[in-house]
């Protein structure tokens, strides 16, 4: 029966994934999306306001009479817009406004996990040259040198470079902030969502991102340059031992502190020699493994955040996946991640979803005056590609890639590259360390 109202909060690719899969929920009857972008607004009816403000997106909540609002980026999690739409009596997928602090603070972050005895790198936060100096020298080189603050994937820099690093701290302080330093993690990444309601944990399916803008991790950060699910390479019981060693202690220490986590709590973890660790914690889901990750998910999404959202997810279905390997390659602009080119026509992507199992998600995206797509942003858009395997969803999603026609564009050419070689080596068994 179709009687769930959706507002989906978010510009990007991240929430053009979450609408698909909202409009293929028998649950849902309508999806509203604010501010969307244009392959959003080819879906469903989108809203000018300004996403970022929680009296804006809750009176639009209120407006629309919906039942469930879902906060994609994280931003407006930090702004404090769950908090405003829950204050209204609607149901919101997304922590308040205190517990996204495990992503817009790296130091707060810290601090639950040293609570909930979360493995994780040993860290220190430094306010001035000095003490980062010093911090540096405690853990030695690579160093790893974030910003204390929301910087959409981008406040991190690694580096064997001890000056590139005391810059890099230098130039937080500059700006006001700190710093927080910590050792170096070796071992491959994953990253794991895991649906909370304040309580009960539910894991999605781990998947590999890839957050350098150049092939063999080369160049700065970005938000992430693509992704695949599943991972084929994982240790057998690596999602129970996280949830069992990271997430369920993580949302039970915000519980016991009177912060309830409710939301996606997204964990980037290393596969360390010593075991696995904490990367970092995000409070939303990450884009774009999100577009790979719900290419697969077969339960209704719908009726999954609306029972997160008002804390039954004890209740709800047994999550169910398709067999598929699903891919996602992020088409940037020219000169993403410094400054990004945009205003240029994007062609080609009818014929990218004219592929058997292939499908774009807008991200940086808007429609001119004439209703053509333009680019708008750094991450314009990802292909995502379902294949038996990683071989073929990664040449499917790469036919896909060689389709779209933006000048200037680019794109990695090794998204899930070394796995589909069997080159990813882990260097422990999850179970039991
Ligand atoms: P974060 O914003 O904390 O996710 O960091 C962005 C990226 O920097 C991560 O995905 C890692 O690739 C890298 N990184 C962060 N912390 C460490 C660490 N302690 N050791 C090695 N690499 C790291």
């Amino acid at each position: 029966m179709k009687t769930v109202k959706v507002l989906v909060i978010g510009p990007g690719g991240r929430e053009h994934a979450i609408v698909r899969s909202l409009l293929e929920d028998p649950n849902v009857s309508e999806v509203h999306a604010a501010p969307g972008n244009a392959g959003i607004s080819k879906l469903v009816p989108t809203h000018a306001i300004d996403g970022n403000s929680p009296e804006a997106v809750s009176a639009l909540a209120t407006k629309l009479g919906v039942d469930l609002v879902v906060v994609g980026p994280e931003a407006p999690l930090a702004a404090g817009v769950s908090d405003a739409v829950r204050a209204a009596g609607i149901p919101v997928f997304g922590p308040s406004k205190e517990a996204a602090q495990l992503e817009a603070s790296k130091a707060f972050a810290k601090q639950i996990m040293a609570e909930a005895n979360v493995p994780t790198a040993m860290a220190r936060v430094a306010i001035n040259a000095e003490e980062a100096a010093d911090a540096l020298d405690t853990f030695g080189a690579p160093h790893v040198v974030k910003d204390d603050g929301l910087a959409a994937g981008k406040g991190v820099v690694v580096t064997n470079d001890r000056e590139e690093a005391l810059a890099h701290a230098q130039a937080c302080f500059d700006a006001g902030g700190t710093v927080v330093i910590e050792e170096f993690l070796d071992g491959p990444e994953v990253s794991l969502f895991v649906l909370c309601d304040g309580r009960t944990t539910v894991p999605l399916s781990p998947a590999q991102d890839f957050k350098r803008i150049f092939d063999n991790d080369e160049g700065p950060n970005t938000g992430g340059m693509g992704a695949y699910t599943p991972l084929e390479w994982a240790p057998e019981g690596l999602v129970q031992e996280v949830i069992d060693r990271v997430a369920q202690p993580t949302v039970d220490e915000m519980a016991r502190r009177g912060t309830p986590f409710i939301g996606v709590l997204y964990c980037g973890l290393a596969l360390t020699s010593r075991g696995t660790r904490v990367i970092e914690f995000n409070v939303r889901f990450g884009d774009p493994e999100t577009q790979a990750v719900l290419a697969r998910l077969k339960t209704p999404l719908g009726a999954l955040l609306l029972a997160a959202a008002k804390g039954e997810l004890d209740t709800a279905e047994e999550l169910r996946w398709s067999k598929d390997t699903a891919v996602a390659v992020v088409v940037a602009a020219e000169n993403y991640p410094d400054a990004p080119r945009t205003g240029d026509r994007i062609r080609g992507l009818k014929k990218v979803d004219e592929l058997d199992g292939v499908h774009v998600v807008h991200a940086g995206t808007k429609l001119d005056d004439e209703g053509k797509v333009v680019s708008a942003g750094g991450r314009v858009l990802a292909v995502v590609a379902l294949g038996s395997d990683l071989v073929e969803a990664r040449e499917k999603a790469y036919d896909g890639v060689e389709l779209v026609q933006l000048e200037g564009s680019q794109f990695r050419t090794d998204i899930g590259g070394k796995a589909a070689r069997g080159e990813i080596r882990v260097p422990y068994a999850a179970t039991g360390t």
